[in-house]
């Protein structure tokens, strides 16, 4: 029943490959479940209101036997699944799909269910493999040398990766200043916000920001900051992914209060970022060692931009994205842009030890490493059992290495702008952000990343514009708002994409969604 030579897993294994064929570019139509499909396998769900024939009070807890599961899994279930990773033109949220060597890879993790928990040299090299898929990853992202960045980590996504750069910020912030009023015992994590507070002479706590992305909330929230307490400073109306930094300084200087300053880089319906380069960033940085404040980055998407080939073409994104080392701390998705399986994000800080005082687990004596080269994970991370989530991004930074994946980011950027520029020349739809009165505020599309906004002009378009995007089967894209009004959000960020293909099509089927709608208005 449990055993794995009997071929019952590579049977399986099979099936599932030739049901997602991982090396092909499927168009949607063949993936975005039907709604019978979604209704089938819904209705295929156990429910405890079953058969009810009495032989247990429970029947649909009856083991049904792993062969009649897998087929249950497969038929049922697969088919009622988005797709997302089997279609290249799935550019809805900020969706990565997963390169073949991290699925892989991903494989041989659920295969020896390896615990990253501590690091324990003798016995694995597990803590070393994370460890050293970090390093390459600092220098992909060029963020200088990995002893500048001694705290670092594997994470579940950027949300958590934002609750430690919140947590480490607090912290941080609070440990200094209650060290300064003359308490030198313990720190914030031990005291509490509560004590600290009181003891510090802090009565509010701030996260400074320009349309920092929703789990920002939820970490402020989650790690007692309140979410009520995220400040939006935008620069203007028309560019409010960026930060005025004007206002951080005067909300710095204010008597009582502690900031984190959290940059959006980039911002996830534009993809623009909160500074607008290193003398942006060295500004920022000392004015937060001036007052004592920590500056984190919410790279999840954007940080990437710095492994952009070095080319004329980037230029604009190297210069913007310039000097985000600067910050105390970043968060990088690895399952967004990096192609790699879900969950997998990465938390770097500055100061290892920061880090630790937030996350070590007391009188583990016994779970300690010797070597301090490396920290155990559980004591820098949320989770203490975890998962080998390094392993897909190890083996994809091996296996594309920095030019490989310079080429990969670069493509999705030349779809993006591409698909930019073809609605920028089409007569019916309108490229975002607009201001004085300019698409795109009439610059180049240098500052395009991966993702593209856009509405259509006519609004009773607009207003249907994502839904018949998406029934096309063709392309999928997201729905959000700019201004006040409806939006289409394509983010590109799935190696599977093929740039001149795409783009016609997308040509192609925003054109007759156009006509096609002139039409229906007037025979209507
Ligand atoms: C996606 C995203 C997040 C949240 O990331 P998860 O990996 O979904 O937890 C946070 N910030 C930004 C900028 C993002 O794009």
């Amino acid at each position: 029943m449990t055993g794995t030579s009997d071929g019952f897993m590579q049977d399986a294994y099979s099936r599932i490959h030739a049901s997602v064929s991982s090396n092909s570019t499927a168009p949607l139509p063949s993936t975005l479940p039907q709604p019978a499909q979604l209704h089938h396998a819904r209705a295929s769900l156990p429910s405890p209101a079953g058969d009810g024939d009495g032989a247990t009070a429970y029947p649909y807890l009856q083991g049904r036997g792993r062969q009649a599961t897998v087929e249950h899994l497969l038929d049922d279930i697969a088919p009622a699944l988005n797709g997302q990773n089997r279609s290249s033109r799935y550019w809805g949220f900020v969706t990565g799909a997963v390169l073949p060597v991290a699925e892989v890879a991903d494989n041989l993790v659920s295969a020896h269910d390896q615990n990253v928990q501590v690091h324990l040299p003798g016995q694995t090299i597990a803590t070393e493999v994370e460890d050293a898929a970090l390093r390459m990853l600092l220098d992909v992202l060029r963020l200088g040398p990995a002893v500048g960045w001694s705290g670092r980590t594997f994470t579940t996504g950027a949300t958590a990766s934002n609750i430690l750069g919140l947590a480490c910020g607090r912290e941080d912030i609070l440990s200094a200043r209650v060290s300064a009023a003359g308490y030198t015992e313990k720190t914030a994590s031990e005291l509490g916000i509560l004590a600290a507070c009181l003891r510090a002479g802090v009565k509010e706590i701030r996260v400074l920001t320009s349309m920092g992305h929703s789990s920002l909330s939820k970490a402020a929230s989650i790690v007692g900051l309140g979410s009520a307490n995220v400040h939006e400073l935008a620069h203007s109306a028309d560019e409010p992914w960026r930060l005025d930094l004007d206002a951080v300084q005067s909300e710095l200087q204010q008597d009582g209060v502690a900031c984190i300053v959290a940059l959006s880089a980039g911002e996830v319906n534009t993809g623009r970022f909160a500074t607008q380069g290193l003398e942006d960033m060295k500004r920022l940085r000392q004015m937060a060692d001036q007052y004592g404040a920590w500056i984190h980055v919410d790279g999840a998407f954007g940080i990437f931009a710095r492994a952009l080939p070095d080319t004329d073409e980037f230029s604009r994104l190297h210069q913007t994205a310039a000097g985000l080392e600067l910050a105390d701390s970043i968060t990088v998705d690895g399952h967004k842009l990096l192609n790699v399986p879900y969950d997998c994000g990465v938390f770097f800080t500055r100061q290892a030890s920061v880090l630790t005082r937030v996350c070590r687990n007391p009188n583990a004596a016994y779970l300690s490493s010797e070597a301090a080269e490396i920290q155990s994970p559980l004591n820098v991370g949320l989770e203490n059992s975890r998962r080998f989530r390094a392993l897909p991004a190890y083996a994809v930074l091996l296996s594309e290495g920095r030019e490989g994946l310079a080429g990969m980011f670069a493509r999705m950027v030349r779809l993006a702008r591409g698909i930019a520029e073809v609605v920028r020349e089409s007569p019916d739809y309108l490229l975002l952000p607009d201001w004085q009165g300019q698409e795109y505020g009439g610059a180049g599309l240098g500052d395009t990343h991966i993702c593209v906004l856009f509405r259509a002009k006519e609004d009773s378009l607009n207003d249907v514009l994502v839904e018949t995007i998406n029934a096309t089967g063709s392309w999928y894209v997201s729905g959000t708002k700019w201004k006040g009004q409806k939006a289409v959000r394509v983010a590109v960020a799935n190696w599977r994409i093929n740039v001149t293909e795409d783009l016609e099509l997308v040509r192609r089927s925003l054109a007759s969604i156009a006509e096609e709608h002139k039409t229906a208005k007037s025979n209507s």
